[in-house]
C-alpha cells in the first residue's frame, strides 16, 4: 500500500476521536516516533507538543520501556486476572503503593482512564451500600470537569458538554458549580457555598465526590484554588462520602508535584490514576483506595468487587508501567516540570496582548491559551507544518502539555507554533456542542 493509499483507506473505512466518521478532517501519517518527535513518511518531524494526549512523559519509544516490553513479551505476555497473578502486576502494585499517599494501598489495575473512573465510582457506591447505605448511590462532581467517555464517566463531566447529546442514556448526578477561584488567587469561603449546599441537601443520595485536583483538564483547561480541595476532604468526612480524585491527567508531574492535590495537603479515599503510567507506551490506569474502602466493600453482599475487565493486569503493560517509574524514580521530574513552567510562563506572557487572545494560564509543565474565537482548522494545520509542532486546539483552548523531557529549545520552538497560532485569524463562532478532548 503506498502512503496515499493507506490515508485514503483510513478515511473511508476508520473512525479517529471526535471526528465525522463520513468526512473527517485530514490526519497525519505517522511512521515512528521518539523521543519528542513523531515522524512522517516523507521525514516530515513534528514536535509532540501534547504528549499524544498527555501520556507520552518520558517522550516517545523510550528505550528502557520499549525493553522493559520486549523482555515481558518473551515470557507472558497476557494471562487472565481472575485465578492468576504474575510479577509484573505485584511489582508495579507495590511501587504504586509507595508513591501515592499513606493509606492508599488497594490497588485495582485497569485498563484505561475511563475505566479506572468507572471502577472508581462502582466502589464507591458498593461501598456505601455495605456499610448501610443503600440509597447513595449518585456523585456529585464539578462543572467545567471531564472523567472520561464511556458512559459512566461522562455523566461525571461538564453537564454542557455531551450530556445534551445522550440525554436520556445518561445516569444523572449532582454537579456543584465551576470551581471558581484560581490556583493563585484570593481564598474566599463563599466559594464553596455550591458544593456544602448540594451536600448537605442529598447527603443521603450522594455516595462520593469526585474531581480533577487543581487541574480542570479536558473540559475548562483551567487551575484551581487548592483550598476547594481541603474543604471538599472535610465536608466529605463530616457527612459520610467518599472522595475520589483524579490524577488521570494531573499526575506524575504535570503541573509540579508528583500529584496536583498534594498542594492541598490532604488525600483522597480513591485515587485514579493513568495516561502517564506507562510513559504513553501501552494502555493502563489504576484505580487506588484505602483499606478502609476494600474492608467495607468486602463485608456486604456479595463481598466481591463487581468488575473485571479482560485485560485486567496485563502483564506487558505492567512491565510498561514498572519501567516508566523506573524513569520517575531515577531523576527529578517536579524540577523538569518546574523548567518547562518558567519558560512557559515567560514565553506566553506576552501573548495576552493578542487581540483574539482572551486569557494566558501556565502551571507546571502546561501552557494554555484561551482563545476569544478559535482559528480555522487549516489555518493551524498550516501552522503546525511550518513549526513542525503538532499541536492540537479544542473549543477556543491552543495549548501545550509536552513531555516532561523537552529541553528547553525544544519548549521554546512549541512557544513560537502557540505564537504563530494566537496570531491567526478567528475562524467562525464556535458550535454549541460542546465537544472537548
Ligand atoms: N480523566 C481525566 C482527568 C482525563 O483527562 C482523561 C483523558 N483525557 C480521562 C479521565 C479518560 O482517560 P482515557 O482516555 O484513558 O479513558
Amino acid at each position: 500500500m503506498t502512503d496515499a493509499e493507506v490515508l485514503a483507506f483510513d478515511r473511508a473505512h476508520l473512525w479517529h476521536p471526535y471526528a465525522s466518521p463520513v468526512n473527517p478532517p485530514p490526519v497525519f501519517l505517522a511512521e515512528r516516533s521518539a523521543g519528542t518527535q513523531i515522524v512522517l513518511p516523507d521525514g516530515t518531524e513534528l514536535t509532540d507538543a501534547v504528549s499524544s494526549w498527555w501520556c507520552a512523559a518520558h517522550g516517545h519509544n523510550h528505550p528502557h520501556i520499549v525493553e522493559a516490553i520486549h523482555r515481558q513479551s518473551r515470557t507472558l505476555s497476557h494471562v487472565m486476572f481472575g485465578g492468576f497473578t504474575h510479577r509484573p502486576a505485584v511489582e508495579l502494585t507495590q511501587r504504586l503503593i509507595a508513591m501515592t499517599p499513606e493509606g492508599l494501598d488497594s490497588v485495582f489495575l485497569a485498563d484505561s482512564g475511563s475505566i479506572s473512573v468507572e471502577v472508581a465510582t462502582k466502589m464507591a457506591v458498593q461501598y456505601q451500600r455495605a456499610t448501610g447505605h443503600p440509597g447513595r448511590c449518585r456523585m456529585l462532581a464539578l462543572r467545567g470537569g471531564y472523567h472520561g467517555d464511556t458512559v459512566g464517566a461522562m455523566a461525571l463531566s461538564d453537564p454542557e458538554g455531551m450530556h445534551t447529546l445522550f440525554a436520556g442514556l445518561i445516569p444523572h448526578h449532582f454537579f456543584a458549580d465551576q470551581p471558581s477561584i484560581a490556583v493563585d488567587g484570593t481564598w474566599n469561603e463563599a466559594a464553596f457555598d455550591s458544593i456544602r449546599t448540594l451536600v448537605e441537601a442529598h447527603t443521603d443520595e450522594i455516595a462520593a465526590m469526585i474531581c480533577e485536583p487543581v487541574f480542570q483538564a479536558a473540559n475548562a483547561m483551567w487551575f484551581y484554588h487548592p483550598m476547594f480541595l481541603r474543604r471538599m476532604r472535610e465536608l466529605c468526612d463530616e457527612h459520610g462520602l467518599l472522595l475520589i480524585f483524579d490524577e488521570i491527567a494531573s499526575g506524575f508531574y504535570r503541573t509540579g508535584p508528583r500529584w496536583a492535590h498534594t498542594r492541598a495537603g490532604v488525600a483522597p479515599d480513591i485515587l485514579c490514576i493513568g495516561k502517564a503510567l506507562t510513559g504513553g507506551h501501552l494502555t493502563l490506569a489504576a484505580t487506588v483506595t484505602t483499606s478502609r474502602v476494600a474492608h467495607g466493600i468486602a463485608g456486604g453482599t456479595p463481598g466481591a468487587f463487581m468488575h473485571g475487565p479482560t485485560y485486567m493486569g496485563n502483564p506487558l503493560a505492567c512491565a510498561a508501567g514498572i519501567a516508566s517509574l523506573d524513569l520517575f524514580a531515577a531523576s527529578d521530574y517536579e524540577e523538569k516540570a518546574r523548567g518547562i513552567e518558567t519558560q512557559l510562563r515567560a514565553g506566553l506572557a506576552p501573548l495576552a496582548a493578542r487581540e483574539n487572545v482572551a486569557a494566558v494560564r501556565v502551571l507546571g509543565a502546561v501552557g494554555i491559551l484561551e482563545l476569544r474565537r478559535p482559528p480555522r482548522a487549516e489555518d493551524v494545520r498550516a501552522v503546525i507544518l511550518e513549526h513542525g509542532v503538532w499541536l492540537r486546539p479544542f473549543s477556543n483552548i491552543a495549548y501545550t502539555m509536552p513531555p516532561l523531557i523537552t529541553p528547553p529549545e525544544t519548549v521554546q520552538k512549541i512557544i513560537g507554533a502557540l505564537d504563530a497560532v494566537s496570531a491567526l485569524p478567528p475562524g467562525p463562532p464556535l458550535p454549541t456542542d460542546g465537544f472537548h478532548e
